[in-house]
């Protein structure tokens, strides 16, 4: 349990400063895409195993092991965002995940994928009924999280900051463009329990480059959990 953060006062959240925050409205040039099947390498199976209750969202902390532009990461914590924080190409979709790494010198990389509306997610129906609110529990069964990774279609590259104070830096963001789904009623039954929005205000891009790599159709050497 952290203190809750108002996302209606963001000008006065403490800010560390810099010129390369995040969220950023994410756009790629048409043929602009590098071609890049192997950007994104799940060595492993994922696993969320502690959900807690973190005032604006919950947070579900786990194991994972990935290698992100073949160097080594692991897999800290995923949380949620609604609506979605990153715009893709000037659409903002309802809900974004966020999986967040480090490396062995503490340094983040994380890796966001956005939901829209269609067919039920069935990890949140997981994640949903094992919420408690205001604690942490460890959950009676992992739930397996391999399949929401990004392993196909463009992934958006650039290097900004948590979108949460501290609002630090140097953070590497890798943002597919692909969506999952969530249905209309799970979306529903998140925003009882946290009715309010939790996205940050889009930051200025400060001439960062965005790159965008595509993975491809599915590589088949990635391994099907
Ligand atoms: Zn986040």
């Amino acid at each position: 349990m952290v203190e809750k953060l108002d996302y209606a006062q963001q000008a006065k959240w403490p800010q560390t400063s810099g010129q390369q925050q995040s969220p950023i409205a994410l756009t790629v040039k048409a043929g602009q895409e590098i071609e890049a099947a192997d950007l994104l390498e799940w060595q492993v199976p994922y696993y969320g195993e502690t959900l807690s209750d973190e005032g604006n969202n919950l947070q579900l902390a786990g194991r994972g092991f990935a290698k992100l532009d073949h160097r080594n990461y692991r897999f800290v914590q995923m949380h949620l965002h609604t609506p979605a924080e990153h715009t893709i190409e000037g659409q903002q979709p309802a809900m974004e995940w966020h999986f967040v790494h480090e490396n062995s010198l503490g340094q983040k990389a994380v890796v966001a994928v956005t939901a829209v509306l269609g067919k039920e997610n069935p990890q949140l129906n997981q994640i949903l009924a094992a919420f408690v609110p205001k604690t942490a529990v460890p959950l009676p069964e992992t739930i397996l999280l391999t399949s929401l990774l990004p392993t196909r279609g463009l992934i958006y590259r650039y290097v900004g900051s948590l979108t949460t104070p501290p609002l630090s830096e140097g953070v590497e963001w890798f943002v597919a463009a692909e969506p999952v789904t969530i249905s209309a009623a799970q979306l529903a039954q998140y925003r009882e329990l946290f009715p309010q929005d939790n996205n940050r205000e889009l930051q200025p891009l400060n001439q960062r480059p965005v790159m965008g790599y595509n993975l491809g159709d599915g590589s088949p050497e990635q391994p099907e959990y």
